[in-house]
C-alpha cells in the first residue's frame, strides 16, 4: 500500500493550520542503491498552512541511514535531521488533496552523506588508514631529489 501524508488544502482556507505527527516505513524514499538502507521509521512532523495563494509547509524528519564506513567497509549509521525546513507550493500547482512525503523525500535525500565514516566520524581504523597515507606522501621527497621540489 502507497503510504500518504495528507493534507487537505481546504480545511485550510480560514486560517487553520493542520498539524500532522506520524511515522513512515521507510519504503517511501524509495532509495534503490543497494549500498545504502534506511532500517528505521522516519519520524514527520509537518504544520501547513496557508499563505495568500500558497500552501506553507513547515517540516521537521528524523531518518536513520546505513552505509559502508569509507575507511573500515563496516555499516555506518548517519542520523537525518530535517529541522525547521520551509516549503511552499503555488496553491493553483496543486491538487485540493496534496501528498507531502515526496517533499520530504526529497529533504531527507539531500542530507544523504556521500562519504560515511563509522563510530559517528571516528572509525577505528582511521590512524592506520592515516599514517598508510602519510607514509605514502613522505616517500619521494625522502628517497628521490626532485628538481622542482622546492618550488611546491
Ligand atoms: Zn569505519
Amino acid at each position: 500500500m502507497q503510504q500518504k501524508c495528507t493534507i487537505y488544502v481546504d480545511r485550510l482556507k480560514d486560517g487553520q493550520t493542520s498539524h500532522i505527527k506520524e511515522e513512515f516505513s521507510p519504503d517511501f524514499l524509495q532509495v534503490e542503491e543497494s549500498s545504502l538502507s534506511f532500517p528505521e521509521q522516519v519520524a514527520v512532523e509537518i504544520k501547513a498552512y496557508l499563505s495568500e495563494d500558497h500552501l506553507v509547509l513547515h517540516i521537521n524528519a528524523e531518518a536513520t541511514s546505513v552505509s559502508p564506513c569509507v575507511i573500515c567497509n563496516q555499516p555506518a549509521t548517519h542520523q537525518i535531521k530535517i529541522q525547521d525546513h520551509y516549503h511552499t507550493e503555488e496553491l493553483s500547482e496543486i491538487p485540493a488533496v496534496f501528498n507531502c512525503l515526496p517533499i520530504i523525500r526529497e529533504c531527507i535525500l539531500l542530507e544523504i552523506k556521500d562519504y560515511l565514516e563509522c563510530s559517528g566520524g571516528t572509525c577505528p581504523d582511521r590512524d592506520s588508514v592515516a599514517s598508510y597515507m602519510k607514509k605514502k606522501s613522505t616517500t619521494p621527497s625522502d628517497d628521490v631529489n626532485y628538481p622542482f621540489a622546492n618550488l611546491m
